[in-house]
């Protein structure tokens, strides 16, 4: 092992220098990546110096996600003390399901969701779980709405139309779960949106309304903190009166953006959040652990043992429910993506998260101030999101996007709202500087003149 470590440190400061020297690492055309790198898996072993090399190369041509050019998607950067925290967890290998194998990287995890719970005015019946992915926190969320409205579902199957709700603006992964949790992708309706890719309530409540009359069974409702291109907030508050009104589970996706309860400042753009019925957030995006860590929390704890617990002799030997976590997961064997997150948190406090949440908002108020200080470029993003969308000179963002990628500039998406494509900076990256943003966009000028796009 001792070995192998150092080997490690070796290519992760190998990795560090290429990630200041090649911001964007040299694409490789998907025609010629296996003659390119030796990837092949042969008989015999391959050892010493052709193996290090081999990992050399590949570092080289994977993209760099914790670069100064990277504005590509919701997760950036690279914080040191939380990736400590998820190497850490490698070399520790505990399995989160019970007590026994995972010991205090239970009360770790139970340390973070209690703390959430707290944070969002959930109450003391709340609990939650980490899961593989948002779109999975989504999942779990509606099969416990759908369990919680008819709770022999589980073991008889849907037989009737339940109807969900979400946004049109909102994330893929809303109408892909409805068909996992057996209730049909027809049966999710899209609500209306404004200007902004926020929900129209009245919209919302028109549907509901329309499904009873037609004695349908309606019993979701996905709001979410943070859309995926243009990073908008549903009005949790509004929302949560009419599932009120019609008992309706109200999930709220944070995927993206939920992680500003952890800030004074933008707490507001949840406000409402403990109304909610369930809550999700990615901490692998606003909060920069690394992939993944996704958080999900319920107002009533019942809700997620009911879903997902299952007596198995084999696994719970000892120790009581509260601490063996596989009764309330959807795997059974479990990554521990806690100590990531917990490392980074303790080592910067809650006031630490704040700043690092705030900071991306301020690097997307530097960003639009300068678009809106140049007449070449049309923004299409508004206040509070830190999705900076935008044109410039009129250049397709779909040709843009991709020549900047091919000839190694910047990494950066676009993104369609509506009639409008644009290019998406996502300033999630907590570790870039004012002079970073506006690198990106000289950079980007530079490009477009040099390619005489
Ligand atoms: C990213 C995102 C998801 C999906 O999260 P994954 O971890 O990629 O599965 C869900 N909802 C929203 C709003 C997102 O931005």
């Amino acid at each position: 092992m001792h070995n192998d470590l150092k080997l490690f440190i070796e290519l992760a400061e190998f990795l560090i220098s290429e990630e200041k020297n090649h911001p964007v690492a040299i694409p490789l055309d998907t025609n010629t990546l296996y003659d390119t790198i030796d990837l092949e898996l042969k008989d015999e072993p391959t050892i010493d110096d052709a193996f290090k090399e081999t990992l050399k190369d590949i570092i080289k041509s994977t993209p760099k996600t914790a670069s100064k050019a990277f504005f590509n998607q919701l997760f950036g950067g690279r914080i040191s003390k939380s990736t400590l925290g998820d190497l850490l967890a490698v070399m520790l290998n505990n399995s989160m399901y019970t007590y026994k194998v995972a010991g205090v990287q239970v009360g770790i995890e139970k340390i973070i969701l209690q703390n959430i719970c707290k944070r969002i005015g959930y109450g003391n019946h709340s609990d939650g779980t980490i899961a593989p992915g948002g779109s999975m926190c989504n999942y779990m969320a509606m099969l416990m709405a759908r369990d919680a409205y008819d709770a022999s579902i589980r073991n008889e199957g849907v037989s009737r139309k339940l109807i969900a709700y979400t946004s049109d603006t909102s994330h893929y992964s809303i109408t892909k779960n409805a068909s996992f949790v057996g209730i049909g992708r027809h049966q999710v309706r899209s609500v209306q949106t404004n200007a902004k890719g926020e929900m129209l309530v009245d919209d919302l409540e028109r549907q509901i309304k329309d499904d009873f009359k037609k004695g349908h069974h309606p019993f979701f409702v996905n709001a979410t903190a943070g859309t995926t291109v243009l990073g908008a907030f549903d009005d949790v508050e509004q929302i949560s009166n009419i599932c009120k009104t019609h008992q309706l589970w109200l999930h709220l996706d944070g995927a993206y953006c939920g992680s500003v309860i952890f800030s004074k400042q933008y707490k507001h753009l949840v406000k409402g959040i403990e109304l909610t019925d369930s809550f999700s957030l990615n901490a692998h995006k606003m909060l920069g652990t690394p992939l993944g860590c996704s958080i999900i929390v319920t107002k009533d704890k019942k809700q997620l043992y009911e879903s997902f617990s299952n007596d198995a002799d084999y696994l719970y030997q000892t120790d009581d429910d509260a601490y063996n976590l596989g009764k309330t997961s959807l795997q059974c064997g479990r990554r521990n993506d806690a100590l990531k997150l917990w490392t980074l948190w303790k080592s910067v406090g809650n006031n630490g998260l704040e700043k690092i949440v705030n900071h991306q908002f301020y690097l997307a108020d530097v960003a639009r101030t300068y678009i809106k200080a140049n007449p070449d470029y049309t923004l299409y993003s508004f206040e509070d999101s830190i999705s900076v969308c935008f044109n410039y000179k009129g250049i397709s963002a779909k040709v843009l996007c991709t020549k900047l990628y091919e000839h190694s500039k910047l990494m950066v998406g676009y993104g369609t709202f509506r009639e409008d494509t644009f290019v998406r900076m996502v300033t999630i990256n907590t570790q870039l500087e004012e002079k970073d943003i506006i690198s990106f966009f000289k950079t980007l000028e530079d490009f477009v003149d040099s390619e005489d796009l």
